[in-house]
């Protein structure tokens, strides 16, 4: 049986991450995988993720995203390649809405820059509308990764740190005792020191004795003919993010003529298995997105250029899952990531590997711990 230091089950958007850092400490790693990296079959595909640090969800992961910034930098020069662009983020809401007094607030506790948008901004160099109730702030540090680059990118280095990566295997258990780990996948065994599962939509079956209550929804991506240049990231056009009555909508510039991309962050409908899943567009996802155009973001057109189905692993409390395992402490483990996890996809692999291999880390995860109330079944 091929042994390891650490193996890593999902080499998705945070396993690849993951790999990485435990293979760059220089520990023997093996990073499994059902798929080939870059796949479009779990949560980490769709060209583009919003990176933003002001975080209005909470403002404890505001050091993390200093962490993973630091981190994306590094990433970049490393693999040479542009994963990272900072056109920055505009995001309007209500005034007594969540999204601009969190996005405030989090600015605020961590002295981060965060500009006041007037009505007069908008229609020239923002090119979206604001409604007259609306508030709105611009993040210069924010902007947009590549996620399908970056993915391919920590895998690259991964195996140039040493890493082997097997994919196309499917991992149907694994046991821990107090010799390690053993993993089995439809093909092989393996044996390992210490166990990573970084396995996105699929976390709650390979961690059921954990019993933590996660949802996996089917999320839409819908890509916008455009013919109007503000709307280029070339022209410095930012992502965007809304607070409207009808939900929570997001998006990214054009990028090389592809159109502008648009979501919904609310909504979205909880599945199985997404290996199970049609994947077909839903033409009432589709009218919410196309109102959402209309209203907030004049000059793109309602016709469609792109679609693709995606998945959040919602937890409880929206909050991600980041800690060893109660029972085996040589099990390390991230799920849950609630669709907003990839931004910190370089800093939570990073934490992982400080996980496995030395049993703690110093980065401030303790409010991403397995045992808070809020995931009590
Ligand atoms: C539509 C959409 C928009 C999003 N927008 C943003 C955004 O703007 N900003 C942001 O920060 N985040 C965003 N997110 C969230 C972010 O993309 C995810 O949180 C993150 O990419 C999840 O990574 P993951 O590694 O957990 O999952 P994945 O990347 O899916 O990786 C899990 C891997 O595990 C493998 N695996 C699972 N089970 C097995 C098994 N039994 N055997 C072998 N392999 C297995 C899978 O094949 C997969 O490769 C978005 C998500 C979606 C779906």
């Amino acid at each position: 049986m091929d042994s390891y230091d650490v193996i890593v089950i999902g080499t998705g958007g945070i396993g690849s991450a993951a790999t990485y850092h435990a293979a760059r400490r220089g520990a023997r790693v093996l990073g499994l995988d059902r798929f080939p990296g870059g796949h479009a079959n779990g949560s980490s595909h769709g060209e583009t993720r919003i990176i933003r640090k002001a975080y209005f969800e909470h403002a404890d992961y505001v050091p993390l995203l200093e962490r993973a910034y630091a981190l994306w930098n590094a990433l970049e020069v490393a693999s040479g390649e542009t994963l990272f662009r900072r056109v920055g983020i505009v995001e309007c809401g209500r005034t007594d809405g969540s999204i601009v007094p969190g996005v405030r607030q989090a600015a605020r506790t961590h002295h981060l820059p965060l500009e006041d948008l007037r009505p007069v901004d908008f229609g020239g160099r923002i090119p979206f509308a604001l409604s007259a109730d609306m508030d709105a702030v611009f993040e210069e540090q924010a902007g947009f990764l590549f996620v399908e680059r970056s993915v391919l990118a920590h895998l690259r280095l991964a195996e140039a740190a040493g890493a082997r990566l097997a994919a196309g295997d499917e991992v149907t258990g694994w046991q821990a005792s107090a010799d390690g780990i053993v993993v089995e996948t439809a093909h092989q065994r393996y044996q390992a020191d210490k166990l990573i599962v970084t396995a996105g939509a699929w976390a709650a079956g390979l961690l059921a004795d954990l019993a933590i209550p996660l949802f996996v929804r089917r999320k839409h991506l819908h890509w916008y003919a455009c013919g109007a240049p503000q709307y280029q990231a070339d022209n410095g056009c930012p992502c965007f993010f809304y607070e409207t009555p009808d939900g929570l909508f997001y998006g990214f510039p054009e990028v090389d003529g592809g159109g502008v991309k648009v979501a919904e962050h609310t909504g979205g409908i909880d599945i199985a298995d997404p290996l199970a899943d049609n994947k077909a567009v839903d033409p009432q996802d589709r009218a919410r997105i196309e109102d959402f155009v209309r209203t907030c973001l004049p000059g793109v057109s309602t016709t469609p250029l792109q679609h693709s189905v995606c998945y959040y692993t919602v937890s409880p409390d929206g909050h991600f899952i980041v800690d060893r395992h109660p029972q085996y402490g040589n099990v390390a483990f991230a799920a849950g990531l609630s669709g907003h996890g990839y931004k910190f996809a370089t800093v939570i692999g990073e934490v992982l590997a400080d996980l496995a291999l030395d049993g703690t880390t110093s980065a401030p995860v303790g409010f991403l711990g397995a045992g808070r109330a809020a995931l009590a079944r």
